[in-house]
């Protein structure tokens, strides 16, 4: 665990590229808060799915803010998992956020402005005191643009696919490695396009492709760097 003075460390990237598997591990070592973005917009989808505001893969953008308006997103720590699990309303949602249908609706309610003006609310308020590892799309270009260390991973689309599809095949998913290949390519395209906070690096971050790299080279590769920014 670091003595050093406590700092927001931004990790930032493209879909699938384990991003939450990093920042987990990260913020263990260095004894701070993990705090997973992607969950959030994946929580608001599902209770959208779930509360009719999304038919057929059509999103009502008037429903979805009406129901992220009147929602309670929480958080609490597992130790089992050695991370916080989602709520909301008081529900445990951790195991049905993950699923394909999720992931395919979830770029199109993270687009729109009521929602993420809600969710970033959120986690400024939870990174207040610093001592956080937050991942997602815009932490380092929106949501703590003065992060004192911002990491944009990314990796081979084809080796993104390959882990999500094992992953969700661990978890006894019937899903093909087709349809995870193009879930990653389109939320990668809307996530870079839309107009509020779109995925882009931040001038200052430091980038990190994975696509060859095991966790325990991910990291020392970091822990090298973060000594270099907190010494500096
Ligand atoms: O990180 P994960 O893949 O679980 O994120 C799911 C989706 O949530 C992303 O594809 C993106 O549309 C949205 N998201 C976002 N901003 C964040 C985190 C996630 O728009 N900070």
């Amino acid at each position: 665990m670091s003595t050093d003075p406590k700092i927001i460390i931004a990790v930032d990237g493209y879909s699938s590229c384990g991003k939450s598997t990093f920042a987990k591990a990260i913020a263990a070592r260095l004894g701070y808060i993990f705090i997973d973005t992607g969950a959030m917009y994946r929580a608001v989808t599902l209770y959208a799915l779930e509360h009719g505001a999304i038919r057929s893969g059509m999103i009502d953008e008037e429903a979805v803010c009406r129901l992220v308006d009147r929602i309670a997103i929480t958080f609490r720590y597992n130790p089992e998992r050695g991370a916080s699990d989602i709520y909301v309303d008081g529900d445990l949602v951790e195991g049905r956020i993950r699923t394909l249908e999720v992931s395919n609706c979830v770029s199109g309610v993270s687009a729109i402005p009521a929602v993420r003006a809600k969710l970033v609310a959120m986690q400024q308020e939870m990174g207040r005191r610093r001592g956080v590892v937050m991942d997602g799309r815009d932490i380092g270009t929106a949501v703590f643009p003065d992060a004192e260390l911002k990491l944009f991973m990314t990796a081979d689309p084809a080796v993104r696919a390959r882990r999500r599809y094992d992953e969700l095949r661990a978890k006894g998913q019937e899903v093909s490695l087709d349809e995870i290949e193009r879930n990653v390519v389109e939320r990668d395209r809307a996530d870079t396009s839309r107009e509020v906070s779109p995925l882009r690096k931040a001038d200052d971050a430091i980038v990190l492709d994975n696509s060859r790299m095991t966790v325990d080279e991910q990291m020392a590769w970091f822990l090298d760097l973060f000594d270099k920014v907190v010494r500096a």
